[in-house]
């Protein structure tokens, strides 16, 4: 049984109108020995149609979680984490960020959430794409925010935008893309970075986590050790979303353990 969830939203993110109080009353009730929040942040997110911008009030977020933290101190553990959407141009930003209030995260992800400038969640991005071609488009662009911005601890959700490829979605080949992924592969090793493995796109209808069993697969073939788990889930009743099936997973991909990071240091968990 995995018994953290490392990527959880509450209303602190724009996406997500559930109470930290109630994601934290289902995590214990599921038996979840540790929450990790990790509330977004994009620096720069062009707002959408529904009036979302995906920033974040750091100190409301803050105090609200010292608080529960407390408050639940003898039922379950709570981490604070955010999840940063990171763009290209967003380098400076965040790390001006990170100097100022970084240091207060126990985990950091950071995650791509656009393309361009566009989100491929929205319908227009594969109107004006390929599969093929948006695929290799985003994963160019992970590589880039990699590089721009080093402080954080998991690549999250690497082919999270296979979940918005419209039906049919053609089969997903680790080959074609090759090239770019073994070089963001290789860099969260040589970098001492995790991969992230997020249920959500199990939730949303692949037949994988995200990312893909062949990404899993070969950053252990090039020496990843590091992963860690998370269920996205932007209301209670999605947290620990198919966390059953992980271990089989896991275990085919290679890994015996999944880091839980404190203070932005990891613990390694076996997996059982
Ligand atoms: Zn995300
Ligand atoms: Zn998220």
């Amino acid at each position: 049984m995995l018994i953290s969830d490392t990527h959880l939203h509450s209303f602190f993110s724009s996406d997500s109108e559930a109470s930290m109080e109630d994601m934290i009353l289902q995590g214990i009730s599921l038996g979840l020995r540790t929450l990790c929040f990790t509330e977004h942040y994009d620096h720069d997110f062009p707002v959408t149609d529904d009036g979302l911008d995906f920033q974040l009030d750091f100190d409301a977020y803050h105090n609200m979680f010292l608080q529960m933290k407390e408050k639940y101190a003898s039922q379950i553990e709570l981490l604070h984490g955010i999840e940063l959407g990171v763009q290209k141009h967003s380098g400076p930003a965040l790390i001006n960020f990170y100097s100022k209030i970084g240091g207060r995260y126990d985990f950091i992800i950071n995650s791509c959430h656009l393309v361009d400038g566009v989100d491929p969640y929205e319908k227009m991005f594969f109107e004006t794409h390929t599969p093929e071609e948006g695929v290799r488009r985003y994963f160019e662009s992970i590589l880039d925010n990699l590089k721009v911005y080093p402080y954080f601890q998991t690549a999250g959700h690497l082919d999270y935008i296979c979940r918005y490829i419209p039906e049919p979605r053609p089969e997903f080949h680790y080959e074609e893309y090759a090239d770019v992924l073994d070089e963001i592969l290789k860099l969260l090793i040589s970098s001492g970075k995790a991969l992230e493995v997020n249920t959500a796109g199990l939730k949303k209808g692949l037949p994988w986590p995200n990312p893909h069993m062949d990404i899993l697969k070969r950053y252990r073939a090039l020496g990843g050790e590091l992963i860690t788990i998370g269920s996205d889930a932007h209301r209670p009743e999605d947290m620990a979303y198919a966390f059953d099936r992980l271990p089989d997973i896991l275990a085919e991909a290679g890994f015996q353990y999944y880091a839980l990071y404190r203070d932005q240091k990891p613990e390694l968990i076996p997996i059982d």
